[in-house]
């Protein structure tokens, strides 16, 4: 199977630049769900370079920023699933800078501590909330221009 972060969909792809890309998520826990990845095929943090490691960064302050500006939420998430027993299924590093809203779910204490419960235990239906999150034409065309735009 050919890896989605080395060879991202086009339609996803929001930011290229000489060390990571930002993609939109395929299936987004939030509206605006990003993924920042390395552009070199590396599976755990410590095969990165410094430099890599410094541009994840540089490119989770870009996703916040241009998310700021377009789909304006109240807060973020930003989290990386570093090994299998860590949830990580695509073995491509990625870091995701997802969007948070006041009152997007009940009770949000606790934020990526939130991370070792069985989703069961939250009766969340994820299909569902993959598809209900799933950012509008529009929606992503703004973004795709703030990121754009110096
Ligand atoms: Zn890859």
């Amino acid at each position: 199977m050919e890896c989605p972060f080395c060879n991202p969909d086009k339609e996803a792809l929001l930011y290229e630049d000489g060390l990571i890309r930002i993609l939109i998520d395929s299936y987004p826990a939030n509206r605006g769900h990003l993924l920042v990845v390395p552009k070199r095929h590396v599976e755990s943090w410590e095969e990165l370079r410094e430099e890599e490691k410094l541009a994840l960064l540089r490119g989770m302050e870009l996703a916040m920023e241009k998310l700021r500006g377009t789909l304006k939420p109240d807060g973020f998430n930003v989290g990386m699933n570093l090994g299998r027993a860590a949830g990580q299924t695509v073995p491509h590093l990625h870091l995701h800078v997802i969007p948070r809203w006041e009152g997007d779910c009940r009770s949000p204490r606790g934020g990526v501590r939130k991370a070792v419960l069985d989703l069961e235990d939250e009766n969340l239906n994820l299909r569902e909330r993959w598809v209900r999150n799933r950012l509008s034409g529009e929606e992503i065309e703004r973004l795709r221009a703030a990121f754009s735009r110096k």
